[in-house]
C-alpha cells in the first residue's frame, strides 16, 4: 500500500533558550504540539553536527541530496526558482539592482529597494550577448534578479562583483581557478557589468527617477556563481510524484532542482505576511495528483535574522493553525526546519532542529511537546538531515529491501 506525506520545513525555526525558554517554548501551539504527542520525533543536523546550514544545501540535504556532491551554487536555485530552463553548463548568478556614481562606487546596493520597476528595467536587456555568450536576466523581488550565463566553456568558478558592502567600489570578477573557463566567465561577467551600468542609464524609467530625485538603478551586481547541471530527480529515486508550495524563490529553485513541481499560489510570499490559508489549500489540493508535498514557510528566518523574539513566537503561532489545516488529510505529516537561527544570534546555527513524523503506525513516543529540548527525548532520536527522507520514503511504502 502505497501512501502520501506533506513535508513541511519552517525556515530558521530552531533556537536556543532565552531567559530558559525558546520561541517554540513560549508559543501557543495546539495542533503543533498534538503532532508530536501522536508522532514520533526527534532532533535532527541538518548537514552534519557542528555545520552551520545555508538554506539551500540543508534544504537539499533534507531532500536526500549530499550537500557536498550536489550543491550547485546559490544563483541555480535562484534562476530554476525564478521560472528559468536551464540548460547543462549555464552559470548562474543571483543578481541585485544597485546605484553607482560615476566612479562606479556604490551608493546604495539596493537602489533605494525598488518595488515593482524590475520588470521595466529588465526590458532593456533583451537578446544581449556578449561575445559568443547569450546574457538572460531576470528581475524577481523588488531589487533583485538572476543573470544567467550561456555559451560553451562556462566555468563557476569565477569571484562576485558585488562587494556587499557600499562606499566602495564594484569588484571586478576574477578567475578562482587557472584555467581558461574561468578566465573566459569572469571576463564575460565583467563586461555585462559594464553593458548593465550603460543600459540602465539610458533606460527611460532611470531617467524619470532621476527627475523626481530618486536613486537611479544603474548597474547589476552579481553573487554566487553556480553551474547547472541536471541531478536524478525524486522520481527517478523512488518512483513517486513531488510538488512544491512555497514563497521564496530560492526554495522553489531547490525544489525544482530534485525534480518536484513548483505550484504557483497567489499570496505565498517569502514574508511574515504570506497567506498560508492559501498555501494549506494549495498543498492539500495537491495531494490529488501528487504522491509527495513539501510546503515551505519563510517567516519564522525572517524575524529570526532581524532578533524579532515576539515576532517568531507570533509566526510559530500562525503555522500552527496551517499545521491544523493539514492534518485533516490522512496522510503522513512531517514538520521540522531546515537549521536554527537564533533569535539571540540574528543567523544561522549549527544546532539541530527538532522534527517529527505524524501518520499511520509510527511508534508514539512520550514527548508531548514539540521544541528543541523535549523532542531531543523522542524516539527518532538524532539523525542527520540525509537521513529523513529515507525515514518518509519507507513509511510512504516506497522503500526497496536491503537484500533479500
Ligand atoms: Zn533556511
Ligand atoms: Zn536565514
Amino acid at each position: 500500500m502505497k501512501e502520501k506525506a506533506i513535508l513541511i520545513i519552517c525556515d530558521g525555526m530552531g533556537d536556543r533558550p532565552i531567559k530558559g525558554k525558546t520561541p517554540l517554548q513560549m508559543a501557543k501551539k495546539p495542533n503543533i504540539d498534538k503532532l508530536a504527542e501522536n508522532g514520533i520525533c526527534g532532533m535532527m543536523h541538518t548537514i552534519a553536527p557542528g555545520v552551520i546550514p545555508g538554506s539551500d544545501a540543508g534544504h537539499l540535504s533534507i531532500f536526500g541530496y549530499e550537500p557536498n556532491l550536489y550543491y550547485e551554487g546559490r544563483g541555480v536555485y535562484e534562476a530554476l526558482g525564478a521560472g528559468i530552463e536551464l540548460k547543462r553548463g549555464d552559470v548562474a548568478f543571483r543578481c541585485n539592482f544597485a546605484t553607482v556614481d560615476g566612479n562606479l562606487k556604490i551608493i546604495d546596493r539596493r537602489a533605494g529597494r525598488l518595488k515593482d520597476e524590475g520588470k521595466e528595467l529588465e526590458k532593456s536587456f533583451a537578446g544581449v550577448k556578449i561575445d559568443d555568450v547569450e546574457a538572460i536576466f531576470k528581475s524577481t523581488t523588488e531589487h533583485r534578479g538572476v543573470l544567467v550565463l550561456r555559451g560553451a566553456g562556462l566555468s563557476s568558478k569565477i569571484s562576485d562583483t558585488d562587494p556587499h558592502a557600499e562606499n566602495v567600489k564594484i569588484l571586478e570578477s576574477k578567475p578562482l581557478e587557472e584555467n581558461k573557463e574561468a578566465r573566459k566567465t569572469s571576463e564575460i561577467l565583467n563586461k555585462f557589468t559594464s553593458l548593465s551600468h550603460k543600459l540602465l542609464s539610458e533606460n527611460q524609467l532611470n531617467k524619470m527617477r532621476e527627475k523626481q530625485g530618486k536613486l537611479q538603478a544603474n548597474i547589476l551586481l552579481a553573487r554566487g556563481a553556480g553551474a547547472y547541471k541536471k541531478i536524478e530527480s525524486l522520481y527517478e529515486r523512488h518512483g513517486f510524484r513531488s510538488a512544491c508550495v512555497a514563497g521564496g524563490a530560492l526554495y522553489k529553485g531547490v525544489a525544482k532542482a530534485v525534480g518536484m513541481d513548483v505550484i504557483y499560489v497567489k499570496g505565498a510570499n517569502a514574508r511574515v505576511d504570506t497567506d498560508l490559508n492559501a498555501k494549506a489549500r494549495a498543498a492539500r489540493d495537491a495531494l490529488k495528483k501528487y504522491d509527495f508535498v513539501f510546503v515551505h514557510v519563510k517567516g519564522t528566518d525572517n524575524v529570526s535574522h532581524d532578533g524579532d523574539l515576539n515576532g517568531k513566537v507570533k509566526m510559530i503561532e500562525r503555522i500552527d493553525k496551517l499545521v491544523g489545516e493539514l492534518m485533516k488529510s490522512d496522510i503522513y505529516l512531517i514538520l521540522t526546519g531546515d537549521h536554527s537561527t537564533p533569535v539571540g544570534l540574528k543567523a544561522h546555527s549549527a544546532d539541530p532542529v527538532p522534527v517529527v513524523i505524524h501518520g499511520k503506525g509510527v511508534r508514539v513516543d512520550d514527548v508531548k511537546k514539540f521544541d528543541e529540548i523535549s523532542c531531543a527525548r523522542g524516539g527518532l532520536g538524532h539523525i542527520r538531515g540525509l537521513e529523513l527522507m529515507p525515514i518518509i520514503v519507507g513509511f510512504m511504502g516506497y522503500a526497496k529491501m536491503h537484500g533479500s
